[in-house]
């Protein structure tokens, strides 16, 4: 299902691509715009205020990815869906330092947004939980502005693999094995997603947001189970070049040259 995208432009040498669904999510928005008794300048607003949120979370993906490739990390691919980004990287470094600043660049670059939106337009009254926002142009930057720093918060929540709960990893793994912090950090974020999304199904009666939760649920275990089959097959070559190299050695031919360490 992940194939099916389609691909925009390249941005610092990584293809921006589209999921096709996310077509849907702009007919969607523009319905919206028009039935809220906007009209046609209620649909341009809507669909306007969609593309400017994913630029927003284009620039959290290149937040990541060019950290990222400050660690030798190849992006071949930034891939935005109805639900969010996904900056798709070649490995993830088993370095907790490397994995905590890659992680920490995405949210920062919407704290940055929130920062910079914040002195220019100042911040709207109402403040975290009941803004009020007013249909002026002011009004367009204080809704990009609210959900820069929404968004920072919500990718900061401890729920692998959303980027608190890759810092939660990153931290483990300072004390832990990288499989077991990975195994602690997946068990965390799955009880966790399941208290978010049954909270969001039946307390808030957000639907859109239960299934994001669950979405993120699936996403951590199924991640976890990938680094499993990974340790798996790396344990496998180990033990195959283990027993492969005894009968090289006997081979007369092949006798390494006798290398001697020390003085003697
Ligand atoms: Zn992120």
């Amino acid at each position: 299902m992940l194939g099916w995208s389609i691909n925009l432009f390249r941005i610092f040498g990584i293809q921006l691509a589209v999921h096709a669904s996310f077509v849907l999510l702009l007919v969607y928005a523009a319905f919206e715009g028009w039935r809220d008794g906007g009209g046609w300048a209620g649909l341009i607003a809507s669909v306007l205020l969609t593309v400017l949120f994913f630029v927003c979370v284009v620039l959290h993906e290149l937040g990541h990815s060019l950290t990222a490739r400050r660690y030798g990390v190849n992006v071949p691919r930034i891939l935005l869906m109805p639900i969010g980004g996904m900056a798709e990287f070649d490995r993830i470094p088993r370095q907790p330092r490397a994995e905590l600043l890659i992680t920490i660049a995405g949210p920062a670059v919407n704290f940055a947004i929130f920062v910079v939106l914040a002195v220019l337009i100042g911040l709207p009254p109402g403040l975290p939980f009941h803004p009020q926002i007013d249909d002026t142009l002011k009004g367009f930057g204080q809704v990009l502005l609210y959900w820069n720093g929404l968004m920072g918060v919500f990718n900061l929540l401890p729920v692998f693999p959303m980027d608190g709960g890759r810092i939660f990893r990153a931290l483990l793994a300072r004390k832990l094995p990288y499989l077991r912090a990975t195994y602690v950090a997946a068990f965390v974020g799955k009880a966790l997603a399941l208290i978010f999304a049954l909270a969001a199904a039946f307390w808030l009666h957000q639907t859109m947001l239960a299934v994001l939760f669950a979405f993120i649920f699936f996403a951590g275990d199924a991640e976890y189970r990938m680094l499993v089959r990974r340790e798996e097959e790396a344990a496998c070559w180990a033990e195959l070049a283990r027993r492969v190299r005894p009968t090289e050695r006997t081979t007369p031919d092949e006798e390494p040259p006798l290398i001697v360490h020390g003085p003697n």
